[in-house]
């Protein structure tokens, strides 16, 4: 196991922002830490990465206790914290020189910088001053600096926040190129940045851990309500679907499209086929709406208020 988290409890006061948390990552997994504002992705990752002690319960990354090893751990561990704090003054190789030195790579270190900023993309940038960088490069300076001692495990907190569509999509690219040879722990609220890079999912909310999932599993999730769509050649009356057993609700899309909301675990495709048969509609398409992780999400964290 790369990170084993057990029993964490984490009080700022009375207030739990971790509670009774148990977690395993092995080694090469990419795992999405999903949660709203405030569910206690970042006190995780800050615990995990030795910037907070657990107020109960122990912590290790690579068989590394994060309290009595914490030196160790930080060898193995690279962090991208929230807001990605970098010094705009600095420029983006005299910044990673720094941080290198931070880590006592000594003569590896030109070499391993050489090798970061090609991997990063930042070769039409390393030379610029941090501060003159648009949000974009300075996550891969972000990235870079988490990277360069070349740890096992990368611990990303919101890696794409406030990036604009492009930058996004790049970012993620390079987070999943990464990856491959990484363990890698990241935080989001976006859930499409889940289906697109990650392998799992760890949903988490006021604290407690609420859903924990393949990616592809937990969209199937919830089979117990799920959506058909069907489109008709013109517009009938689809209320009358409603009569069919297994049926919970009929809301047209358009004017020829409608979905069928199930609340039956049965495959109702069939009957839905032969009752537009009976009526004389023309069915022209019919299939299963995906649950998108996003719904999964609002479902659980709902419920778990
Ligand atoms: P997330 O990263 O999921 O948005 P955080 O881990 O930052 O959530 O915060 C979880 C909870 O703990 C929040 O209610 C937050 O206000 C609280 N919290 C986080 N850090 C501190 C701190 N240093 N002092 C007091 N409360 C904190
Ligand atoms: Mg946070």
């Amino acid at each position: 196991m790369s990170i084993i988290i057990n029993d964490v409890t984490k009080k700022f006061g009375e207030q739990k922002a971790l509670d009774n948390v148990s977690l395993s990552i092995k080694k090469g997994e990419i795992v999405a830490l999903l949660g709203p504002n405030g569910a206690g992705k970042s006190t995780m990752m800050k615990i995990i990465t030795c910037y907070l002690p657990p107020t109960e319960g122990d912590v290790k990354v690579f068989g590394y206790d994060v309290l009595s090893e914490s030196l160790k751990v930080r060898r193995v561990v690279g962090y991208l914290p929230e807001n990605n704090p970098l010094y705009p003054d600095m420029y983006v190789r005299e910044y990673l020189e720094f941080i290198a030195g931070i880590h006592k790579l000594g003569r590896k270190s030109g070499e391993r910088i050489k090798e970061m900023i090609y991997q990063t993309g930042l070769e039409l940038e390393h030379h610029k001053k941090i501060g003159a960088l648009s949000k974009g490069y300075r996550q891969r300076v972000g990235i870079a600096q988490a990277l360069i001692h070349d740890p096992e495990v990368l611990i990303l907190d919101e890696p794409t926040s406030g990036l604009d569509p492009n930058q996004l999509v790049e970012i993620r690219n390079l987070v999943r190129t990464v990856g491959k040879q990484k363990t890698v722990l990241l935080s989001t609220h976006i859930m499409q940045e889940v289906e697109a890079v990650c392998d799992r999912v760890v949903i988490i909310n006021h604290g407690k851990i609420v859903a924990d999932a393949p990616t592809r599993e937990l969209q199937l999730l919830n089979l117990t309500s799920r959506i058909i769509k069907a489109e008709f050649d013109k517009t009938y009356d689809w209320q009358l679907l409603k009569n069919l057993s297994g049926v919970m609700e009929v809301q047209p899309e358009n004017e020829k499209t409608v979905r069928i909301f199930i609340n039956s675990n049965e495959d109702l495709r069939a009957d839905i086929f032969h009752f537009a048969v009976k009526n004389q509609w023309v069915l022209l398409a019919m299939g299963y709406e995906d649950q998108s992780v996003e719904q999964v999400f609002r479902k659980l964290t709902f419920e778990s208020k």
